[in-house]
């Protein structure tokens, strides 16, 4: 299981908005990408690019995969696969990204951030149906229940994220119970309660080509 191990503020200077891949800090003013205004990572950062359409469309790309702590491969498999499918082929990968079961952790709170998220899966401590899942990629479907653990409902790590987690909101396709560190997902999500801020048609175009 392939994953990004560099410096992952980098990854939101590169794209120059907050990606929000390290929980807490991003909304403090530690945040790298308030700090440096914006600037891209690297010393020439600073310096003012211009944009093709393809870099257009690649950065897009480069985002989302980021957003979801995904390598090209896996990535590229989704739209493979949703282009198979039936609907429209972005909101089809989007699906794919918003059912893996690190990404349900996340929208739950109970990581703070989507790689804290995907730790707690292959660590074994996320349940599916009463059932311990440790595969991040794994895809819940309606009425799935995804509770943690027993031995990690008092957790500190969790009982803190679940705190910060208030703010942000919990999606309308979960239900979640908080005092049992448990969700359900209602239905699967419609495009508007998927991920917003990501162009998913500049991604298929990217790979349409
Ligand atoms: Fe991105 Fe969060 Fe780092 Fe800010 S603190 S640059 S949002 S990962």
């Amino acid at each position: 299981m392939a994953r990004y191990c560099g410096a992952v503020c980098r990854l939101c200077r590169r794209e120059g908005e907050k990606l929000f891949l390290k929980g807490e800090r991003c909304y403090t003013s530690k945040c790298a990408v308030e700090r440096r205004e914006g600037a891209g990572p690297g010393m020439h950062g600073r310096i003012r690019q211009s944009y093709s359409d393809y870099k257009v469309r690649l950065r897009e790309k480069q985002k989302t995969k980021r957003i979801f702590g995904l390598l090209e491969k896996k990535f590229k498999r989704y739209y493979l696969e949703a282009s198979s499918k039936k609907g429209v082929t972005g909101s089809q990968i989007l699906l794919h990204l918003e059912r893996r079961l690190d990404n349900v952790v996340y929208r739950l709170g109970f990581g703070a951030s989507r790689s804290l998220s995907r730790q707690l899966v292959t660590h074994r401590h996320v349940l599916v149906n009463g059932k311990r899942v440790s595969v991040p990629s794994y895809e819940v479907a309606a009425n799935d229940v995804v509770e943690v653990c027993e031995k990690m409902k008092k957790n500190q790590g969790i009982v803190a994220a679940m705190e910060s987690a208030s703010a942000r909101l919990v999606p309308d396709w979960l239900m979640l119970e908080k005092t049992e560190a448990r969700g359900t997902v209602k239905a699967l999500p419609t495009r508007e309660q998927m991920i917003q801020g990501v162009n998913e048609q500049l991604i298929v175009e990217l790979y349409s080509k």
